[in-house]
């Protein structure tokens, strides 16, 4: 049987918060985070986000009194190499990976492995990735990567993870360094309010989705058909999109242009998750659609 991560969009208590993980800010001149906390926290808000980690290199930044109008989620990230998103804690423990993955879930929260693609493809090499366990997620888009070295996408290693039947999902965040880094990838998140508990029980299930300026609209699974439709994040009279069906190993299953579009399950397909590009490049990244016997959380 097939499962849809967005099942929960017939229910109409949630609302989508658009998110970002990934932050350094506060941590003072010469570092990552030479923004000041206030600022970078603010220009968020400003920028319609309703959810925020500032997650500095191995070290937790208390963020408790700017938290008005803002849902702000304690978070490192975890940066003996390869880097790894622990969000929901407050600490840095210094141990090693599948520790700290382990100590992140015993908090709570969850890990979501960082640009797996930065410098060079493998970044975090896949024999390490299988090995694994208890993490989320990995960054499908990480939009910092295109102003450092090698690649901000991992669909490589999403597609690669997924065909091996590990549920793992698509985070996109923004790296924030700089301020040409802010809003350019995030996460947006269908929950039934911003509060931690319900922002995490989101995630568990995978009713998100990575983008870098395309919202989803509607997204359903009936009688085995996928459709899905996408837009802007403005009203807009643009309504032309293209949407890639993506299964087993990367294959390309379908592709469609248009305002909307569907895919019939032939029933062979292991999972399928869409891509969708905008005019402008932008895209969407949606969970896998999945044969529920096949997958287990990593
Ligand atoms: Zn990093
Ligand atoms: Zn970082």
């Amino acid at each position: 049987m097939y499962k849809n991560p967005y099942e929960c969009l017939r229910s109409s208590s949630g609302k989508w918060l658009k998110g970002n993980f990934h932050t350094h800010a506060g941590t003072g001149p010469g570092t990552c985070g030479s923004l000041g906390l206030e600022e970078v926290i603010y220009a968020y808000k400003q920028s319609g986000y309703n959810v925020l980690t500032i997650s500095n290199h191995d070290l937790f930044t208390p963020t408790e009194q700017y938290g008005s109008g803002i849902r702000l989620i304690p978070g490192v990230e975890y940066s003996a190499n390869p880097h790894m998103l622990t969000i929901g804690v407050r600490q840095h423990w210094g141990k090693g990976h599948q520790e700290t993955i382990d100590l992140t879930r015993e908090s709570g929260g969850f890990a979501v492995l960082c640009h797996p693609n930065w410098i060079k493809r493998e970044y975090w090499p896949r024999e390490e990735v299988d090995k694994l366990t208890g993490y989320t997620g990995i960054e499908v888009i990480n939009w910092l990567i295109y102003r450092l070295e090698g690649s901000g996408l991992a669909c490589d290693l999403w597609d690669h993870l997924l065909s091996r039947g590990k549920l793992v999902y698509g985070f996109g965040n923004d790296d924030f360094h700089l301020w040409c880094d802010l809003a350019r990838s995030f996460t947006v998140i269908y929950a039934d309010s911003d509060e931690w508990s319900d922002i995490k029980e989101a995630i568990d299930r995978g009713s998100f989705y990575a983008s870098t300026g395309v919202a989803l609209k509607n997204f359903s699974l009936e009688d085995n058909v996928i459709a899905i439709k996408a837009g802007f994040f403005i009203d807009s009279y643009v309504e032309d999109f293209t949407y890639r069906f993506i299964g087993e190993g990367g294959s390309v299953l379908a592709e469609e242009r248009g305002s909307a579009a569907s895919y019939a399950l032939k029933g062979d397909e292991m999972y399928v998750r869409v891509e969708v590009t905008a005019e402008n490049g932008a895209m969407l990244f949606t969970q896998p659609v999945y044969r529920d016997e096949l997958f287990r959380k990593p």
